[in-house]
């Protein structure tokens, strides 16, 4: 039996995308849907076989295997089952134990050859986050090799020799059961070449590791758990292959007075009770170095909370700024001299119970459950 390419069976290029592909199978299985024919034989067969060609190149794994195995990749149907023999089970078996190491998108070769991302723990007090600042970190790493300029070998002109195992490819192929399998050439580690005479700083890696200082800029509105991607900042690659990226991951140092939530400044603060009962204001010191003034009002309570906009963190990417809330606790004092303890005395004794309604309400209630 000749088995005619999924491609051309569906009349569309190699390359197409997706929706070419749908729009080529639909027209294609209209033209010879059986209903149309009056169940000729030669048509049912070629929708069958427009049917499967589409069931295959809609599926990225699928049209990836078939891309390169042909046919011999789904060949279950007529024929001895060559999945049998090898123990695979079906299509995502064998996936994941062979195509996923050389079926990376970005291409296997320039992938082991890439500096490794690096990660880098940044601390901040809530003034830096606020304003956003320039810090100069020390990243110890993984760089080009200076002595050779990143080639790995010592002599400039005549650097490496074509890997014999290999022939140059960075590939090779084995059998195994059914298929070929491509990997990762074990002499030249993927690169195809081996190098003749290796640079005795680095060894031929073309890279070193180093102490460095790096200048990076931290945008206002940072919180804990900001990630900041700073390009090419990572580890060196192997013989001059693209560097990793830095990633700056941001801790918010503890404020003596503020704990944050959001862009949402928040302060605990203890009242007198006298100020609690008459009104005051308190001042607090704003992240941006100004005096924010809270207003408390007369007979506030505690756990009040008293909310000073736009005075809080300003929020990343944008003018704004949250805002700053003081949560109310009344101070019941303990240390009071006998002049004041009498004046208190004084005071009780003209309490009518009106003054605190709240406590008024309660008991009210607790006498009357007494009957
Ligand atoms: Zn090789
Ligand atoms: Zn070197």
């Amino acid at each position: 039996m000749v088995e005619q390419d999924y491609y051309e069976l569906l009349g569309i290029q190699r390359g197409s995308d997706d929706a070419a592909i749908k729009a080529a199978y639909r027209r294609m299985a209209k033209e010879c849907h059986p209903d149309r024919h009056n169940g000729c034989r030669d048509q049912e067969a070629r929708f069958k076989a427009i049917s499967e060609a589409y069931d295959v190149l809609k599926d990225p794994q699928k049209r990836a295997a078939y891309d390169r195995f042909g046919h011999a990749a789904f060949r279950n149907g007529g024929g001895p089952d060559p999945f049998a023999e090898g123990g695979f089970n079906g299509f995502s078996d064998i996936f994941s134990t062979i195509f996923g190491e050389f079926m990376d998108p970005r291409g296997a070769r320039q992938n082991a050859a890439r500096g490794a991302d690096l990660r880098y723990d940044l601390e901040l007090t809530f003034e830096e986050a606020f304003i956003g600042v320039e810090k100069t970190i020390a990243v110890e790493a993984l760089a080009r090799c200076e002595a050779c300029s990143g080639r790995g070998c010592t002599n400039a002109d005549h650097c490496a020799d074509a890997c014999q195992t290999c022939g140059g490819m960075g590939k090779v192929r084995a059998q195994q059961g059914f298929f070929v399998v491509e990997r990762g050439c074990p002499t030249c580690r993927g690169s195809g070449e081996v190098i003749s005479d290796p640079c005795a700083n680095c060894h031929g890696e073309g890279r070193a590791m180093t102490q460095r200082k790096l200048s990076v800029k931290i945008p206002a509105g940072v919180d804990e758990g900001t990630r900041i991607r700073v390009a090419g900042e990572g580890e060196a690659g192997v013989r001059g292959a693209s560097s990793g990226d830095l990633y700056l991951f941001i801790h918010m140092k503890r404020h003596a007075i503020y704990a944050r939530e959001g862009t949402t400044l928040i302060a605990d603060c203890p009242v007198s009770f006298t100020t609690a009962a008459l009104g005051g204001a308190i001042n607090l010191p704003g992240v941006d170095g100004q005096k924010v003034e809270i207003k408390i009002p007369a007979g506030v309570q505690s756990g009040e909370q008293l909310r000073h906009r736009g005075s809080g963190m300003s929020v990343l990417n944008s003018r704004g700024r949250g805002d700053l809330v003081a949560r109310i606790l009344v101070e019941t004092p303990t240390r009071m001299s006998k002049e004041q303890k009498r004046l208190l005395e004084e005071f009780r004794a003209t309490e009518t119970g009106d003054e605190c309604p709240a406590a008024k309400g309660f008991f009210s209630r607790v006498r009357e459950m007494f009957g």
